[in-house]
């Protein structure tokens, strides 16, 4: 059976995942037509998620810093923020790189159908979008359809003054006093920009740490730095009532004090994100979707149906966009029968707060949890002349090594630009480098990337003194 148009590939979704794997496969010969049902191509990574995220946090970056030089001889006055330039200056970094990717697709003969995509049977989709519905048959397909934000049925989530992060990215106003509930790298993330722009933050975290995922002791430079800038964090809180009122958004929250509550102005809810997989009619094309709406793969992003792949967000943990982007090219390659697989070692995590948190490979927690024999090297940044230099010397970078091999098995790395220095030891870990591989390696005088040498020779014991 053809459809109206007939494919080779189709990608559902246009997110970094989708995008990605509709232009390998493009560029590996295939003829490829990719579903979106929003106007805009690049998903929630381009539109409302990593990139205006950080162009926000670079705005919210430039206002603390220049707030925190008067203590080093500099000051500047209190910030004039016109939120609708900072707002159009965000939409016009979106714009460029969603609008590029347009280019790019019409470059590689993509055909972009617009609409809400769903199976239909093994072979077909149907596309339902302003122009009518449109059916697409196909050879293979690649379910790019990503998440979206969790909802909690106890919170107003109709109340325009309950955002999530896409609300939050809006920017519509500062509010007074904004709840972040959940304390993960998302709230942690649009609290920063919050704050900076002058809002009183309040975070509340179910765990008994911000970040969850990362090592406490990595995470602790953080959280002394935003306790004091943010009205309040609650560990082990949560939240159990919101009541809508004329004055605000009254919360009452359960944790080590009991019962509280309190009202705020706004409530950014960003509690996790769930699957996109149960929306699609994978039923009708025998996919196989777990409870919470994953599609679950093997190692070439096939889904139990051979010729249907799955990649990014919709397949699992973790919810990152540059595996999103792995996944697509490994999916989009096997489409076109080359022989690959998804192997990497380590996926990095960061946080892009200030300080950044930064982690890959194994945690320590979990080194310990699996009762590996491991060895680490910590390098304190108030050791560090470049950290010291930027005014900032609250970082830790510290290496987890295999006890018998002394190859670097995880890294984690909180201070700035830790976003950027994680690379490095990613690249390590999937090397096989060892502790002297990264001791004997030189590098560059003064940088914060100094702090990766000096962790290894930490290890080895090459330096025991700091100063
Ligand atoms: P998505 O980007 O979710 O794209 C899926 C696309 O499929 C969407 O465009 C959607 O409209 C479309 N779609 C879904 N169903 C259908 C359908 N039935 N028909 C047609 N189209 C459909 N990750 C990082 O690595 N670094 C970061 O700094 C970072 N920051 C983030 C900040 C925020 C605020 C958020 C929310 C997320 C952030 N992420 C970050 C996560 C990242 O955005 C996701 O991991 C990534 O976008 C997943 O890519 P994807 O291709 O799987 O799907």
């Amino acid at each position: 059976q053809t459809g109206d148009v007939h494919a080779e590939v189709v990608v559902l979704g246009s997110g970094p995942g989708g995008y990605t794997a509709a232009f390998r496969a493009a560029d590996l010969g295939k003829q490829v037509v990719l579903i979106e049902r929003n106007q805009r191509l690049g998903g929630v990574c381009l539109n409302v998620g990593c990139i205006p995220s950080k162009a926000l946090l670079h705005a919210a970056k430039v206002i603390t810093e220049t707030e925190e030089m008067a203590a080093h001889g500099v000051s500047f006055g209190a910030p004039k923020v016109d939120l609708d330039a900072l707002r159009s200056w965000k939409d016009g970094v979106v714009g460029k790189l969603t609008g590029g990717l347009d280019g790019l697709a019409k470059g590689r003969k993509v055909k972009v159908v617009r609409g809400e995509g769903v199976f239909d049977g093994p072979n077909m989709l149907r596309v339902t979008g302003a122009e009518g519905e449109t059916t697409v048959s196909f050879d293979q397909a690649i379910i790019a359809a990503g998440s979206e934000p969790v909802t909690l049925p106890f919170i107003p989530h109709d109340d325009p003054r309950v955002i999530d992060s896409t609300g939050a990215l809006e920017l519509a106003d500062i509010p007074k006093r904004m709840l972040v509930l959940g304390g993960g790298i998302i709230g942690l993330e649009m609290a920063c920009v919050y704050d900076a722009l002058g809002t009183r933050v309040t975070v509340c975290e179910l765990m008994d740490q911000i970040i969850p995922g990362a090592d406490k002791d990595i995470v602790k430079p953080l959280m002394t730095r935003i306790s004091k800038r943010y009205e309040a964090i609650h560990l082990k809180t949560k939240v159990t009532a919101v009541e809508a009122m004329d004055t605000g958004l009254k919360v009452t929250f359960e944790g080590p004090d009991g019962t509280t509550t309190d009202v705020f102005d706004k409530l950014l809810v960003s509690v996790g994100r769930r699957p996109n997989g149960k929306a699609i009619g994978l039923d009708r094309a025998g996919v196989t979707v777990d409870e919470r709406g994953f599609v679950p793969v093997d190692n070439q992003q096939r889904t139990n149906q051979g010729h249907i792949f799955a990649i990014g967000d919709v397949v699992g943990q973790p919810m990152l966009a540059h595996k999103a982007v792995h996944e697509g090219k490994v999916a989009a390659e096997v489409a076109a029968g080359h022989r690959r697989a998804f192997d990497a070692r380590v996926i990095p995590s960061v946080a892009y707060t200030d300080p950044e948190v930064a982690w890959a490979g194994i945690t320590e927690s979990e080194a310990k949890a699996k009762g590996l024999k491991f060895g680490k090297g910590a390098f304190p940044w108030a050791a560090s002349g470049r950290s010291l230099s930027l005014g900032r010397d609250e970082g830790i970078t510290k290496l987890i090594f295999d006890e018998e091999t002394d190859r670097v098995i995880g890294a984690a790395i909180v201070g700035p630009n830790a976003g950027d220095l994680i690379a490095e030891v990613a690249l390590a870990i999937e090397m096989g480098a060892d502790a002297t591989d990264i001791g004997h390696t030189i590098h560059p005088h003064p940088t914060l990337s100094e702090t990766v040498n000096f962790a290894a020779e930490m290890f080895e014991g090459t330096i025991t003194d700091l100063m």
